[in-house]
């Protein structure tokens, strides 16, 4: 290595802030020294921020004036492995090096010196007289073993107020000690209780086994149907892992996932594993981030950032579910959760396993081109099997326009109902109805903001904007003519899906499932757990449901609009339709009642649809991948989105015209540049947008080519400017 690895006193180094600054900053290492790759806090202007010793300083400026590095901060240093991994993603994403390091470091209280707090436990002596509260206390700490207390839940426990407790310290009756606030993880045991696996698993599992052996970087699909026990087949990696005492992290879509998975790894290591995710408390944050860094959390469960967590000895990672949406990062850092674990382990040498009954074309895609390796579950765990799948064909059916749910789709739940069996009806829109329209002059309500319709939310009484999330009473009056009770509610959301289900179902329990009608995703939780315990009979959900809950009496899926996501530009509607579709199917019949899907659609013909039906997944890959190799879009071609934003709708045009006019470094990688033209929702909270696009072939070298390109331009104060590399969405 060309830098030494320690700095000794007073030597300079660069440290790299979470500041938005575009270069390192020099320092005196402190009293002490710093190793590369230290935490320290460092003096910037009148402030203290926190930053990372990257390397030795560059020494261009007067060595009198530079400052001090405050303090070294009690967390291990970063490794050099973690900062390489954070400089190829900022290179990748075309993000600053600082935002990549907030991302690392978004953790409260990381600065702060090693926290302690008092405990309490059983002492050394026995008071001369004993009172009644004194009594309680110390039944408490006897009857809990040799377990420690806070003062409050000690207090609490034995029902007496804590100066009670700190009598019988100064008797010695009670011993008051320090003890670190952020604790370790209880131990996971790797052979604490597997379960006995299916061949098919048990082949799956061993290959996984033997790649975690390695000890070297390797991809795999782990492709099956849902509830073919890919869970289970993993998570044997993950104990493989653990045996060879490395770090494991599974990366989940949904915070709504976690509490039945958290329950499944306590089941199979007797334990429960580090969470990550916006759901945990600021205090569970700290310790998670501190103790993965410490190599004292063996299995972090957790949501895409959580692969930027400190890890020591990252040996695997898991993406469950690895094709859905939600791990683009949309805001911020634009990242793919799922190629940076690739990229991390690639750099560490370790395994990545991406979970999915319906991958995404990029990582098929890969498989195929032997890049990643395959390993698949062919057949549903135990006697479930498939869902049968038909087209409900909506051009036969006689509905008026205000209602939704066939006859036959009707017959179908009414059956089910009848056995005491759950159905689900499914509908990919939240609130009431996505059009409010004056029947007297046209006018459909949209929001004041940005260029999208209010949607109604009937069980919140407003409209609210999807885009920015302002919401507004549901007026009498159209605001465009006047006209009085003349506003109408136009299509079906989930809200006035489940109205119409209880009038032709009334004696059923129906639960509707949206991710807005929930406070918390505590309260989410624990209405899916009340749910599929039985809590319901009938289920109105939208696509919360599609991913991964289990409702072992759920025997009925009904999509109501099959046709929704196949209307879009998207270049991915067709994959994203066919994995929804198969996603939701998924959910009817599994443990042991054949399950049935029922999709109502006005075109059953439609290539997408019928490759659902027919359950030919193959061919369905083949044929979206011909044709994306055809348009050179991914994964067959490059494609970049860059978004420029302005309250100035002229600026923001202007500005996109002088960066078309000026393509010579696009040009000169044979990239094509296609734009400015409005965004889809060219008006988001009172900024207008412009999109411009970027498409190259597979081979150059896109992102050096984007960078020098909009170097050119300098950016009027108020436009932004965001290039999204691999967009996903295209709003
Ligand atoms: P997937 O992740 O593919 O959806 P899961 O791993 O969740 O599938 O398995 C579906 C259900 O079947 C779970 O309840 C799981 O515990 C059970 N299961 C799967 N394989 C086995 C096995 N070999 N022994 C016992 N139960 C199993
Ligand atoms: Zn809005």
């Amino acid at each position: 290595m060309e830098t030494s690895d320690f700095f000794d006193e007073g030597d300079l180094v660069a440290v790299l802030t979470t500041q938005p600054l575009d270069r390192l900053l020099d320092y005196k290492a402190p009293e002490g020294g710093c190793a590369l790759g230290a935490f320290v806090e460092v003096p910037l202007g009148p402030r203290k921020v926190i930053g990372v010793v990257w390397g030795k300083g560059r020494g261009d400026y007067d060595y009198a004036k530079i400052r001090s590095v405050i303090r070294v901060l009690d967390a291990a240093p970063m490794r050099e492995e973690m900062r390489l991994f954070l400089t190829r993603a900022a290179d990748y994403t075309l993000t600053p090096m600082p935002a990549m390091l907030r991302l690392a470091t978004r953790a409260p209280g990381l600065g702060d010196p090693p926290s302690m707090r008092k405990i309490y436990r059983l002492g050394s002596s026995m008071p001369d007289r004993l009172t009644d509260a004194r009594a309680r206390v110390l039944q408490v700490l006897r009857d809990y073993g040799g377990l420690s207390f806070t003062l409050k839940e000690l207090a609490e426990q034995a029902g007496v107020t804590t100066s009670v407790v700190k009598g019988l310290v100064k008797l010695s009756a009670v011993a008051e000690e320090d003890s670190p606030r952020d604790l370790p993880y209880p131990h996971l045991d790797s052979d604490h209780a597997s379960k006995d696996l299916t061949t098919d698993q048990a082949t799956c599992a061993d290959a996984l086994r033997a790649s975690i052996r390695t000890d070297d970087y390797g991809t795999t699909l782990l492709k099956g149907v849902t509830g073919s026990g890919k869970t289970e087949v993993y998570l044997e990696a993950v104990a493989e892992c653990l045996r060879q005492r490395r770090q494991a992290l599974v990366l989940l879509p949904e915070i709504a996932l976690t509490s039945e998975f958290l329950t499944r790894v306590q089941d199979r290591f007797g334990a429960q594993p580090a969470e990550w995710h916006s759901g945990v408390t600021m205090t569970e944050r700290r310790r998670a981030w501190k103790m993965v860094g410490q190599g004292a959390a063996q299995l972090v469960v957790g949501a895409r950032s959580a692969l930027f967590l400190p890890y020591q000895n990252l040996g695997l990672v898991v993406v469950d579910e690895e094709h859905d949406t939600s791990y683009k990062q949309e805001d911020g850092v634009l990242y793919n959760a799922r190629d940076m674990a690739v990229l991390r382990a690639s750099i560490l040498g370790a395994q990545v396993i991406l979970a999915s009954a319906t991958p995404s074309l990029e990582t098929w895609a890969n498989a195929e081109a032997g890049k990643y390796n395959r390993l698949e579950l062919t057949s549903r765990f135990g006697s479930s099997m498939l869902p049968d799948m038909r087209a409900i064909d909506m051009r036969d059916e006689t509905l008026p326009s205000d209602r939704w749910i066939s006859d036959t789709l009707q017959k179908a739940v009414q059956t089910r109902l009848d056995q005491g069996e759950q159905a689900l009806l499914f509908i990919n829109r939240r609130g009431y109805a996505p059009i409010t329209l004056c029947r007297a002059c046209g006018h459909q309500i949209g929001c004041d903001h940005c260029d999208a319709r209010m949607v109604e939310h009937r069980f919140q009484k407003r409209l609210m904007c999807h885009q920015c999330g302002e919401t507004k009473p549901i007026p009498k009056i159209c605001p465009n003519c006047g006209a009085e009770d003349r506003l109408a509610a136009v299509g079906p959301g989930v809200e006035r899906l489940t109205e119409e289900a209880t009038k032709l179902f009334p004696d059923a329990r129906i639960a509707t499932l949206s991710s807005d009608l929930y406070g918390s995703a505590r309260a989410l939780k624990a209405q899916i757990e009340e749910i599929a315990n039985g809590g319901a009979d009938l289920i109105i959900g939208t696509q919360l449901v599609a991913k991964g809950h289990n409702f072992k009496n759920l025997t009925l899926v009904g999509v109501i609009d099959a046709d929704l996501g196949l209307q879009g530009s998207d270049l991915r509607a067709a994959e994203r339709t066919f994995q929804l579709m198969r996603q939701v199917s998924g959910r009817a019949g599994r443990a042991d009642k054949p399950g049935q899907a029922l999709l109502q659609t006005y075109q059953p013909d439609h290539p997408v649809i019928r490759a659902i039906l027919s359950g030919d997944e193959e061919d369905f890959w083949r044929a979206e991948a011909s044709e994306r190799r055809h348009a050179a879009v991914p994964p067959y071609g490059r494609m970049a989105g860059i978004v420029l934003s302005s309250p100035d709708i002229q600026e923001v045009f202007d500005f996109g015209n002088e960066m078309a006019r000026n393509d010579g470094p696009l040009r000169q990688v044979n990239a094509q540049l296609f734009g400015p033209a409005p965004a889809p929702i060219a008006r988001v909270r009172g900024r207008h947008r412009v999109r411009l696009l970027v498409k190259a072939d597979k081979s150059v070298p896109l992102q050096a080519a984007l960078s020098r390109w909009v170097a050119q331009f300098k950016q009027p104060n108020n436009l932004r400017l965001t290039i999204d590399i691999d967009p996903q969405s295209f709003y």
